[in-house]
């Protein structure tokens, strides 16, 4: 577990100049060294003097964070209640973790030497690689790493013995600039509501101004958004625009690179370490003026920031599930209150607490309520189908009602947010399902390779051919996934392409993008997929939407399941007649009666969201309360909840908090391991974070943190 402090070192010897807060230092840690970021002088320590060690050397000339992201990360430690070393390592580069790794803003290089270049070739006839080497560097002269990496697979090797024959040599480069084409696409002449919000933002160009750019899907958010970048570009500033997953929408990068003439540069997990780290040191240079990046790009060095904008403010990407559970538009709000500029949320379906913001008059609310150009809304309506006979999923309305539109050559979209072939495969003698043997959950059986997968953990395991509870070979496929309805559909419309679209089929790298190009030039007829099909794309000729199955939303225990529902399902009628053609949307459901369902439905997601906001403040929930998770898991059953039953006794004592009795969490069992859970709420966020402070202290000092591992979660979005 780590520690939620810092380490105190001694200067490193023969060091005069001490460095600036936020510099990379090398220091002994453990039994190895290890790059560390400097935070500053200390008068006094916990540690002996004796037992204190230096600093083995300041690694740059420069620092990787400045003092106000210093202190952006400083806050996030505190609020999330996370230690500050790991805050760090995960705002810092991946290559910067490796000390050989240089800020410098040059890169090694080599280049044939005067004998080099006078030796004939033939000299390494007998070391393929050497000579490819000497061919390359003919042909390039200086070249990198990564050009001379093209050589071969011993390409280093190879180099030091050209190198050791003084026929190579090392230089420096100067770092290349950022890549930037000759923009093509021109801005379009904005509605009204698109002026009025460009104009509002701009007004308080300078100043912290939070805002909501709240549009239907399809009204123009993006080209708000690219307007008010040309705007800050104009004034000689930088943006930072941070999307949920850049993989899911490469048409986005695709419009922001085309539209400017400015370095544009993106930052992901999909990039390589290297390349990450060079986009990153154009943004610190200020040469990239606009980054477009996933939630990590929050903690982006830029000089001269003048505006953030967080598209699709709602979606959970935002939100990092895992060790630093920060949330990606809250610390972009910090960020720009510090730094004194406009931060823009933009979305068709805001969250609760970024609309109760809103309603409070804390946000600007900005309204695009019509959709660009002449799209016109869908008509939405529930399809009940309680007494229907369904095939693999679809009812026969929905089924009848697909013909209209592709007898015209439209598209229709079904959408079913469960992947796989089938969700559980069950025991038809003894009614025993295939579970997971790590979870408590039901295994999906996937048809393309053949596999039982398990969602939650990721194992697999082949196809059992009999039941393992009872030994009779009468498993029979319950429910349906993604490629179960593909299988429907193709056999229900032969005649027709139809093209699946889930995290199964879309892994490699590109895949995506081939589908969704797939899906625009008309190659396909029928789309299915999960919720990658709901975010952001446009399909003009989607005239239809589909829903199979969303009332799970309904009675999930987890107190957001309603409104993620109600969010995608908007999202996902806002597929449908983005161009000249009006759409429809059809959702199937059991629960044709139920009020939050109708309100959608009928009133749209704006008298949704209200339902929603009154019940939680009924029930004192977030936002009307700061909410935390405290976590424990243990490969031993019970370890993990007699940790939070000794962190409930202590700290429900505490008249500020609420605290619930602890519990199993929603899935008890995953990955092997027993996971419990207690809540903890608060009115304010002082409160709350002080007190886990205390809370983190305790677990830190706990004799049970040996058995069970522990987590703390402020604002969690997630509760399973
Ligand atoms: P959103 O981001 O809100 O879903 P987009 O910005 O992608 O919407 O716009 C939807 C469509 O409308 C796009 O094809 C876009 O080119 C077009 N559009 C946006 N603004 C205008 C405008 N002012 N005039 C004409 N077309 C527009
Ligand atoms: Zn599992």
């Amino acid at each position: 577990m780590p520690l939620s402090r810092h380490f105190d070192y001694l200067p490193p010897k023969n060091h005069t100049a001490v460095p600036l807060p936020g510099t990379r230092v090398l220091v002994p840690f453990g039994r190895g060294n290890r790059v560390g970021i400097f935070l500053g002088l200390g008068t006094e320590t916990d540690v002996p003097l004796d037992k204190l060690k230096a600093v083995v050397s300041v690694l740059d000339e420069t620092t990787c964070f400045d003092s106000s992201m210093l202190d952006l990360l400083k806050w996030a430690a505190r609020y999330y209640v996370h230690p500050i070393g790991e805050v760090l390592g995960q705002a810092l580069p991946t290559a910067l973790r490796e000390p050989e790794q240089s800020l410098a803003r040059w890169t090694r290089a080599w280049q044939l030497t005067a004998s080099g270049k006078s030796a004939p070739l033939g000299a390494t006839a007998r070391a393929p690689v050497q000579t490819k080497l000497r061919e390359h560097l003919r042909e390039h002269q200086a070249s990198d790493a990564t050009s001379l990496s093209a050589c071969g697979k011993s390409w280093r090797d190879a180099l030091k013995k050209l190198s050791d024959k003084g026929w190579v040599e090392e230089i420096k480069l100067p770092a290349l600039p950022p890549p930037c084409g000759p923009s093509s696409e021109t801005a379009l002449t904005l509605n009204d509501e698109q002026t009025i919000a460009v104009e509002t933002v701009t007004e308080d160009f300078g100043r912290f101004s939070p805002f909501l750019l709240d549009g239907v899907t399809g009204s123009g958010k993006t080209e708000v958004y690219l307007q008010l970048v040309q705007r800050c570009l104009d004034a000689g500033q930088q943006v930072l625009v941070l999307v949920p997953e850049i993989g899911l929408t490469p048409q986005l990068m695709a419009r922001f690179e085309n539209r400017f003439d400015v370095p544009v540069v993106s930052l992901h997990s999909g990039l390589a370490d290297g390349q990450r780290l060079q986009h990153w040191q154009w943004a610190k240079s200020g040469e990239a003026r606009v980054v477009i990046g996933t939630r990590s790009a929050v903690f982006t060095p830029m000089p001269t920031l003048g505006l953030i904008i967080i598209d699709e403010e709602h979606d959970a990407s935002l939100k990092q599930q895992d060790s630093f559970r920060y949330h990606g538009r809250d610390l972009a709000l910090v960020r720009a209150r510090a730094a004194k500029i406009p931060i823009l949320l933009g979305t068709a379906t805001p969250s609760l607490e970024t609309l109760k913001n809103a309603r409070d008059k804390k946000y600007t609310l900005l309204t695009l309520r019509y959709r660009a150009g002449d799209a016109t809304p869908p008509t939405i309506e529930l399809l009940d189908i309680r007494r229907s006979q369904l095939h693999e999923g679809l009812s026969q309305r929905l089924i009848d009602a697909m013909h209209e539109p592709l007898s015209k050559g439209q598209q229709v979209l079904i959408f079913l947010n469960r992947r796989g072939f089938a969700p559980v495969l069950m025991c038809e003698s003894c009614g025993q399902p295939c579970d997971c043997h790590r979870c408590d959950a039901h295994m999906t059986w996937h048809r393309s390779d053949s596999l039982l997968h398990c969602h939650h953990c990721g194992s697999q395991r082949p196809l059992p051919r009999v039941c393992e509870n009872c030994n009779e070979p009468s498993l029979t496929q319950v429910g349906q996934g993604t490629q179960r309805v593909e299988d429907e559909l193709r056999s229900q419309f032969p005649k027709h392409r139809v093209l699946r679209v889930d995290r199964d089929n879309t892994q490699r790298k590109g895949a995506l993008a081939e589908s969704l190009e797939k899906a625009h030039s008309g190659e396909a007829d029928i789309l299915v997929g999960t919720q990658m099909l709901a975010k952001g794309h446009h399909f003009p000729k989607v005239t239809l939407v589909g829903v199979l199955d969303m009332d799970g939303g309904l009675y999930r225990v987890d107190f957001r399941a309603a409104e993620v529902m109600g969010q995608t399902l908007v999202q996902v009628a806002g597929r449908a007649g983005r161009a000249k053609d009006k759409g429809k949307v059809v959702i199937q459901t059991r629960l044709p009666d139920n009020p939050l369902l109708l309100t959608l439905v009928q009133g749209g997601y704006e008298a949704f969201a209200d339902a929603l906001l009154s019940d939680r403040q009924m029930s004192h929930w977030p936002p009307y309360c700061r909410l935390a998770i405290v976590r424990a898991e243990s490969t031993a059953p019970g370890a993990g909840l007699r940790l939070l039953e000794s962190v409930y006794a202590t700290f429900s004592k505490e008249p500020e908090l609420q605290c619930a009795p602890p519990g199993p969490a929603p899935m008890e069992r995953r990955a092997g391991r027993y996971r419990a859970q207690l809540m903890i709420t608060a009115d304010t966020p002082n409160t709350l974070i002080n007190q886990l402070a205390r809370l983190r202290h305790y677990l830190e000092n706990n004799t049970l943190k040996g058995v069970a591992r522990w987590s703390i979660e402020v604002d969690p979005v997630d509760m399973l």
